[in-house]
C-alpha cells in the first residue's frame, strides 16, 4: 500500500498535541487539510488525535477520490464532526480539543455540539508552522514551479510589443500559464510606467508605449504548489531617478539574499532590507514587508516583516522582495523566491534582473 508523504508532519502535529495535552485537534482549513494529507478537497475535515490516528471526514462525492489519492487514510462522514450530533470516538472522550482559530462562528457552534464538554484551544498556527517547513517532494515542486514560472516569463517579454495595455500583457501570461501549467498562483500584476508606484495595482487599459518600465509580478502554480516572482523591464534610457531607485532596491534584494539563512528569525531577515533602504533615506516608500513563505498557499508563513520572531529553518521557502513606490512617479519590486538550507539560501528565480 502507498504511504503517506505527509505522514513526518503529521506525526510531529500529534506530538504538538501531546505537548498541549490536548486529546484531539480538528483541522478544516484547506491548505492545512492538504499540507497533512495531501488531499485537496472543498469540504473535508481532518480529525487527529494525541496517539497519532487520524481520519479524513469528507461527504460522499469525494470517497472514491480519497481512497483513490490516500489509501492509508480511515474515512469517515463529515457531518459527524461538521455536524450538530454528538461525535462517537470508541469509548474514549474526547474533551481538550484543537481547533483553528480561522472557522466560522457557525462552524464552532457546530463543534461545540459535536463535542460536548469540551473546551478548545487554537492549533491553527501550529499547522502552519509545520507546513513552514517543506519535505524534500514539496521542494522539488517549489523548484519546478518557479523554473516554469521563468520560462514562462521569458516567453512573455517576447510576446509584449509597444501599443499593448497592461489587460493584454497579462493576458499573455495568463495563456502561457494555463498552456504549460495549471494557472496564475494569484492574478497577474502588470504596472506600466507610473502605475507601478500602486504595489498591488490591477492591470486596466494603460497602454505601454514600448519606452516605458513595466512591472511585472507573476506566479504559474503547477502540481498544486505556487510560485512567485517580481521582474522590471527597464527601458533603455531610464530616467535617473529610476536608475537610482533600481539600483537601491537590486542592492536590499542582494544583502537580503546574502543575509538568509537558518536560526536567523524572519524579522531579522525584513530588518536587513529595510535598514538598506533607510539608510538610503528610501525607508519610507518601503511600505510593505520583506516577504512572505509560498507553497499550496502563495502567502504563507514563514512571514519576512518586522519584528516576526519565527526562526528560519531549512526547508523553509520566503520571497525576498524589496520594493520603492514613489507615488505619482514610479515603482521598482524585485521579488525572489528562495529556499533556507543548512547554511544559507538557495536562490529558486533565475531570471535575469
Ligand atoms: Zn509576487
Ligand atoms: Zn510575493
Amino acid at each position: 500500500m502507498k504511504k503517506n508523504p505527509f505522514a513526518a508532519r503529521l506525526a510531529a502535529f500529534a506530538g504538538v498535541l501531546r505537548e498541549k495535552q490536548l486529546d484531539a485537534a480538528v483541522v478544516f482549513n484547506q491548505a492545512n487539510v492538504r499540507s497533512l494529507t495531501g488531499i485537496d478537497c472543498d469540504n473535508a475535515c481532518l480529525l487527529v488525535k494525541a496517539d497519532g490516528t487520524v481520519v479524513f471526514h469528507t461527504d460522499f462525492r469525494y470517497v472514491p477520490m480519497v481512497h483513490r489519492v490516500a489509501p492509508w487514510l480511515k474515512v469517515d462522514d463529515i457531518k459527524k464532526v461538521g455536524g450538530a450530533r454528538p461525535f462517537r470516538s470508541g469509548r474514549a472522550k474526547l474533551l481538550k480539543m484543537g481547533y483553528e482559530s480561522s472557522v466560522t462562528h457557525a462552524r464552532f457552534m457546530q463543534l461545540e455540539k459535536a463535542f460536548p464538554g469540551a473546551t478548545f484551544a487554537d492549533i491553527d498556527a501550529n499547522v502552519k508552522e509545520l507546513r513552514a517547513v517543506k519535505t524534500a517532494d514539496e521542494l522539488a515542486k517549489l523548484r519546478a514551479a518557479e523554473a516554469l514560472n521563468d520560462a514562462i516569463w521569458s516567453e512573455a517579454q517576447k510576446k509584449f510589443k509597444p501599443g499593448m495595455t497592461e489587460k493584454d500583457m497579462a493576458r499573455v501570461i495568463q495563456h502561457l500559464m494555463i498552456e504549460r501549467g495549471d494557472g496564475e498562483a494569484f492574478e497577474t500584476i502588470v504596472c506600466v510606467g507610473k502605475n507601478a508606484a500602486e504595489c498591488h495595482h490591477v492591470p486596466d487599459d494603460t497602454v505601454w508605449n514600448g519606452r516605458e518600465p513595466v512591472l511585472v509580478d507573476m506566479g504559474v502554480k503547477l502540481d498544486g504548489y505556487c510560485s512567485d516572482m517580481t521582474r522590471n523591464m527597464v527601458p533603455a534610457r531610464p530616467s535617473k531617478l529610476y536608475k537610482k531607485v533600481y539600483g537601491l532596491v537590486l542592492e536590499a534584494n542582494r544583502r537580503a539574499i546574502a543575509a538568509a539563512k537558518p536560526g536567523m528569525t524572519a524579522g531579522a531577515l525584513d530588518k536587513v532590507a529595510r535598514d538598506f533602504l533607510t539608510q538610503e533615506g528610501f525607508g519610507k516608500a518601503f511600505g510593505h514587508s520583506l516577504g512572505h513563505g509560498v507553497g499550496i498557499e502563495i502567502h504563507e508563513a514563514p512571514w519576512a516583516a518586522r519584528k516576526q520572531k519565527m526562526v528560519l529553518r531549512p526547508g523553509m521557502s520566503v520571497t525576498i522582495e524589496p520594493g520603492l513606490y514613489l507615488e505619482g512617479n514610479l515603482g521598482v519590486r524585485i521579488e525572489d523566491l528562495v529556499l533556507i538550507t543548512e547554511t544559507g539560501c538557495e536562490v529558486i528565480s533565475h531570471s535575469a534582473k
